[in-house]
């Protein structure tokens, strides 16, 4: 039992719950924003499941929990290559984690339309329709096959990173109108130098 006594004017301390296993220092990566070409190709499938590629990983991990994102690909971080990384708790339960190499979306099924963003069109956002459920076959950083099924915010996150892989951006989802309203005020931010 706490003793609620001694603990009532204690302040609340800041340290995190679960004690940290030191962990090697991450590359915090740039994120890509619209504009650049690489985000607009298809990233190249990865074949070589080694070292280096589960250090990209967790690179990217700390890059999107740095820009406090859900979901980073390759692409965004200037690599044109197969893999994402997401995690929907912004690393708040490292089980949430996944990393999806490869990915491919294998089942699809219900539609919902909701407001969507993204870490390389910062400030803008769009609603968009997605699949409810989907299941997706993927590879971790080991090159281990999975399968996956993610509902709502997984399943859209899903969606928008395996875009991100085949050079789509959520733009291409909005109407002609909003797209080309964010297009506009992007090119007047770029020309103000502040994009
Ligand atoms: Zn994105």
């Amino acid at each position: 039992m706490p003793d609620k006594s001694t603990s009532s004017d204690a302040p609340a301390p800041a340290a995190t719950e679960t004690p940290q296993a030191p962990t090697p220092a991450r590359k915090i990566y740039p994120i890509v924003k619209y504009g650049d070409a690489i985000l607009e190709k298809p990233g190249a499938p990865i074949k070589k499941f080694d070292a280096q590629l589960e250090q990209l990983a967790e690179d990217m991990f700390a890059s999107m929990y740095a820009a406090q994102g859900v979901g980073l690909a390759a692409p965004q971080i200037g690599w044109s290559l197969r893999i994402a990384v997401v995690d929907v708790t912004g690393g708040k339960n490292p089980e949430a984690r996944i990393v999806l190499a490869n990915p491919e979306i294998v089942h699809a099924e219900g539609e919902v339309r909701e407001e969507e963003g993204c870490l390389s069109i910062p400030g803008f956002r769009g609603y968009v329709l997605r699949p409810q459920f989907v299941t997706i076959k993927a590879q971790n950083a080991k090159g281990e096959a999975f399968e996956i099924r993610g509902e709502n915010l997984l399943a859209r996150a899903f969606c928008h990173e395996i875009d991100h892989l085949n050079g789509v951006l959520f733009l291409q989802h909005l109407s002609m109108l909003k797209r080309d309203l964010i297009k506009r005020k992007i090119k007047k931010l770029r020309k103000q130098g502040e994009w």
